[in-house]
């Protein structure tokens, strides 16, 4: 089966009445790799049409809440399922996960769960040559150091028949985004803010509109995403603003969507 990217979720730290918490699915074949876990990311990924169960990993951007808080209960639910086989799980700031399953005591529980940290010796400096921390049947995952505050992480996905997927996470703008997202076939940046608030991006570790395509554009991606809006945010303004700096197809995309990976 084809490689798929779900969009699980597309808000920024708040929700809208449309938008949960940024996060995103990698499907390959009939599994997949969870990327960001904030809530109820087992109903999100049925929703989806896959299977919790066939996870193969799990990827952390970053400790801050929005991206972490459904992580207790998705290994609640494995755990209930009687999950046996092994799923690693790669983050930063593993100190903070343990603490977060531990107040359930799931860490004792979910024998299954492997945990790894990310660190920032997972890729070189312009991200070129970004050494995979995670592979399965030529499915490959690497990182990118981000600048966001705390350890956060840029995620690239790179598909046995040399598609490309590259997640920005939470950051301000990038350089090496540029080489570590060359030829995207979807790069998904995070847009927080409009230029009209740049100021406001830069102090909170974030991106605007702008910002996230110049760095597309630059990287010669296919298709260019935006996600983790403002919960003022309209999409239509962001993806015009978008629009000035990068030619491609550009979409803030619903929560639920789908897009083929080749
Ligand atoms: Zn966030
Ligand atoms: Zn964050």
């Amino acid at each position: 089966m084809s490689a798929s990217l779900v969009v699980l979720g597309s808000s920024g730290a708040v929700q809208t009445a449309h938008r949960d918490n940024a996060a995103l699915a990698f499907r390959m074949g009939e599994s997949s790799v969870l990327v960001d876990c904030p809530g109820s990311p087992f109903l999100k990924l049925r929703k989806a049409g896959l299977d919790p169960m066939l996870l193969r990993a799990i990827v952390i951007t970053h400790a801050h809440p929005d991206h972490i808080y459904g992580l207790p209960s998705l290994v609640h639910h494995l755990w209930m399922l009687a999950r046996q086989e092994p799923l690693p799980l790669f983050a930063p700031e593993l100190d903070k996960l343990r603490g977060l399953l531990d107040v359930f005591d799931l860490r004792s529980r979910a024998g299954f769960l492997e945990m790894h940290p990310l660190t920032a010796g997972a890729s070189s400096p312009t991200g070129d040559t970004a050494s995979p921390f995670w592979e399965h049947a030529g499915h490959r995952l690497s990182a990118l150091p981000s600048d966001h505050g705390p350890p956060a992480f840029a995620i690239r996905w790179d598909t046995p028949l040399g598609a490309r997927v590259v997640y920005s996470s939470d950051t301000r703008p990038v350089e090496a985004m540029v080489s570590f997202g060359r030829e995207a076939a979807l790069f998904v940046h995070e847009a927080t803010f409009l230029e009209a608030e740049a100021l406001r991006a830069a102090e909170g570790g974030h991106s605007t509109a702008a910002q996230a395509a110049r760095l597309a554009a630059l990287a010669r991606a296919r298709r260019l995403l935006l996600v983790h809006l403002d919960y003022r945010a309209d999409a239509a303004q962001c993806v015009e603003e978008a629009r000035g700096e990068f030619a491609g197809p550009v979409e803030v995309p619903d929560d639920g969507a789908i897009y083929a990976v080749e």
